[in-house]
C-alpha cells in the first residue's frame, strides 16, 4: 500500500482480524463486569475509533466520557513528557472504570493517566489498548488488563493512529516507513 509522498504502508492487522478482536474483548468485558456497570474513558484522539467499535460490543450498562494527552506532538518519536489537555466532564468516583487506549508504547502516557484518575477515588480502574509494543515499555509497572494485540516495536498507523494527524481513517493497522531524512 502507498502512502503520502515517499511514505509507504504496509499492513499489520487487517480490518476482519481487528474487528474479530474487539468483539472478543467486548465479550469479555461484559463477562467480567456481569450485572455492572462500566464507565469507558476514551484516550484522544487516536483511541476514538477503537473506543466506538468496542463500545458496541459491550452488553452491560456502560457510559463513557474523553481524555486528552499530549505524547507525541508531530513527530514519531515520544518526548516523555505528557499534559492533560482535556480532562473528563465529569466525576468518576465509586466508578467500575476502564480506560481506552489505542497503544500502549513506552506506558508513560498511561502511567499519568493511572496516577492522575486513581485519585479520583473509582470503585476500579482497569485499562484496555488495542496494541500493545512490550519491548519498548519504561514504566514496567504499567500493563493493560485488556489488549488486542501485541506488536513488534515499529511505527504504525491506521484504525485512529496517526502520523501528524494522516493515516486515521485506514480500516487496517499499518506499519509506516518513512523516507530516510
Ligand atoms: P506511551 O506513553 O505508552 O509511550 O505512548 C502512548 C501514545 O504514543 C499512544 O497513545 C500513541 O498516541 C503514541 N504512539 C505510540 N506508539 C505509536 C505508534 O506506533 N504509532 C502511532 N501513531 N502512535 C504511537
Amino acid at each position: 500500500m502507498h502512502g503520502h509522498g515517499q511514505e509507504h504502508l504496509k499492513v499489520l492487522l487487517r480490518s476482519s482480524a481487528i474487528q474479530k478482536r474487539v468483539r472478543e474483548m467486548g465479550h469479555q468485558i461484559s463477562k467480567d463486569y456481569k450485572g455492572q456497570r462500566v464507565h469507558l474513558i476514551g484516550v484522544l484522539k487516536g483511541a476514538a475509533i477503537f473506543l466506538s467499535d468496542l463500545i458496541r460490543q459491550i452488553r452491560v450498562d456502560v457510559s463513557l466520557d474523553f481524555m486528552s494527552v499530549s505524547s507525541y506532538g508531530h513527530g514519531s518519536q515520544t518526548s516523555g513528557q505528557v499534559r492533560l489537555m482535556k480532562d473528563l466532564d465529569t466525576s468518576i468516583e465509586g466508578l467500575n472504570v476502564i480506560v481506552v487506549e489505542d497503544i500502549l508504547d513506552t506506558g508513560l502516557t498511561l502511567g499519568y493517566l493511572l496516577r492522575v484518575l486513581q485519585q479520583r477515588k473509582p470503585n476500579s480502574l482497569k485499562i484496555a489498548a488495542l496494541l500493545d509494543k512490550p519491548e519498548r515499555r519504561i514504566k514496567k509497572d504499567v500493563k493493560a488488563d485488556y489488549v488486542g494485540f501485541q506488536i513488534p516495536n515499529e511505527f504504525v498507523v491506521g484504525y485512529g493512529l496517526d502520523y501528524a494527524e494522516r493515516y486515521r481513517n485506514l480500516k487496517d493497522v499499518c506499519v509506516l516507513s518513512l523516507p530516510p531524512s
